[in-house]
């Protein structure tokens, strides 16, 4: 196993009708920002929950920040808290208010060019210069509310870039499973593939000796093939949305990352899609998953075909032919979750794509990725095109 340090401090407040722990939960005295998105919160009574449990502390409202949130729109809230002395920002939504939540936490006392977090991946580690915050979330997907990590999007020049460090974790995060039940089909199998695609970047690598860390991922990976249909179908089943909720915390909190290597890579490729077309994130990732398994065949087969048989009871004469029936299984999910994984179903004029991601990377270094470090432009290229 490799060495690990970990640390966790966001306290997780799991389950039915826990958001009027708010009250207790924010900062005695503190002048609140509330944080989101488009507006679902004013159609599934979130909001309202959030303003009971707020009675009697000072709160300023922030919306409209979009899915895929935008650097030019975050800033627009880093200068309301500077100029309002906001204290605490509470991010109500999915991983995209969570993650412009964690920017603009770190913004506010940054004495840079703000551009710069996102350019040059600048790392947060002290409490102290960044405003805390805490989250309800209402889309269980990105892991967000229990991670240190944030994507943000610059609007000017289409990219869309990381960001994090250990100061951005939430304080707390509210978790109610009960707010699937208003979530669109679509965001919910959205969710699914994210939450599942989290666990194969930290487990679909190659044999090593954290065996605990596998059963953990393999866990992870069979509760959401075992609700993952049915939780699209009935989001109010609390126990289908009890597990999705926990499943996809599970899949991206760091504790599954620890002692092991990981890849990222699909998430790399598909952020640049995301960037380009506005495809959903998790879209993205279905796109080109599949595929990276595919290129990156001879670097994976051992573990792909671990994953056949302990997550799919796949049964076969030799790795290759398991490794090959655990990506079509692989496939097959994504489709049942109602992915199209072909990037020409998502798209029109897609035809570049593979160069221009290609001369992106280039410019940013990334030319030796995965955890092997031999995902090279090439086979950059090549998994892309395969993806068309
Ligand atoms: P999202 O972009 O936060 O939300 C998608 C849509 O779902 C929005 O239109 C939102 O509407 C709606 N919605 C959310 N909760 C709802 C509810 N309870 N009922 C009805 N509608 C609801 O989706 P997400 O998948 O959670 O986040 C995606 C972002 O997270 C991407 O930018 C992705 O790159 C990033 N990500 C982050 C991490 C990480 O570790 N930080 C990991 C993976 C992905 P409103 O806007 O109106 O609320
Ligand atoms: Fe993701």
């Amino acid at each position: 196993m490799l060495n690990f340090d970990l640390y966790n401090p966001t306290q997780y407040v799991f389950g039915k009708g826990q958001t009027q722990k708010l009250t207790t939960l924010v900062p005695k005295e503190a002048k609140i920002l509330l944080a989101y998105g488009g507006g679902s919160i004013f159609k599934n009574g979130v909001y309202d929950q959030v303003k009971a449990a707020l009675d009697g502390f000072e709160v300023i409202e922030f919306g409209g920040i979009e899915p895929n949130p935008r650097f030019e729109t975050l800033m627009k809230a880093v200068e309301i808290i500077r100029a309002e002395k906001i204290t605490f920002v509470l991010a109500v939504g999915g991983g995209s208010v969570i993650d412009g939540v964690k920017f603009i936490s770190g913004a506010v006392n940054y004495e840079g060019n703000p551009i710069e977090i996102l350019k040059k991946k600048v790392l947060f580690t002290d409490v102290t210069k960044v405003i805390p915050f805490g989250t309800v979330l209402t889309l269980p997907a990105t892991g967000s509310e229990m991670n240190s990590g944030a994507v943000v999007t610059i609007e000017a020049t289409q990219e869309k870039l990381t960001l994090g460090g250990s100061a951005l974790f939430p304080k707390f995060s509210i978790c109610d499973p009960t707010v699937i039940a208003s979530l669109p089909k679509r965001q919910i199998q959205n969710g699914v593939v994210d939450a599942f695609t989290h666990v194969m970047e930290q487990y679909l690598t190659y044999p090593h000796d954290a065996l605990l860390q596998d059963r953990f991922a393999e866990s992870i990976l069979q509760t959401l093939i075992e609700i993952g249909p049915s939780v699209v179908e009935n989001p109010s089943d609390y126990k289908l949305a009890s597990n999705y909720m926990w499943c996809a915390t599970m899949a991206l909190n760091g504790l599954i990352q620890k002692g092991v290597p990981s890849d990222w890579v699909t998430h790399m490729i598909g952020h640049e899609l995301t960037a380009l077309y506005e495809i959903d994130h998790a879209r993205t990732l279905a796109i080109i998953g599949p595929n990276l398994y595919r290129v990156l065949f001879e670097t994976k087969k051992e573990k792909l075909a671990q994953y056949g048989e302990r997550v799919w009871n796949i049964t076969g004469n030799s790795v290759e032919d398991k490794a090959e029936k655990a990506i079509e299984k692989t496939v097959d999910f994504f489709h049942q979750m109602g992915m199209k994984t072909k990037l020409s179903e998502n798209t029109t004029n897609y035809e570049n794509t593979a160069d221009f991601i290609v001369n992106r990377f280039d410019e940013r270094g990334w030319k030796a990725l995965g955890e092997k470090q031999n995902v090279t432009l090439e086979k950059v290229k090549a998994i892309v095109e395969m993806s068309y």
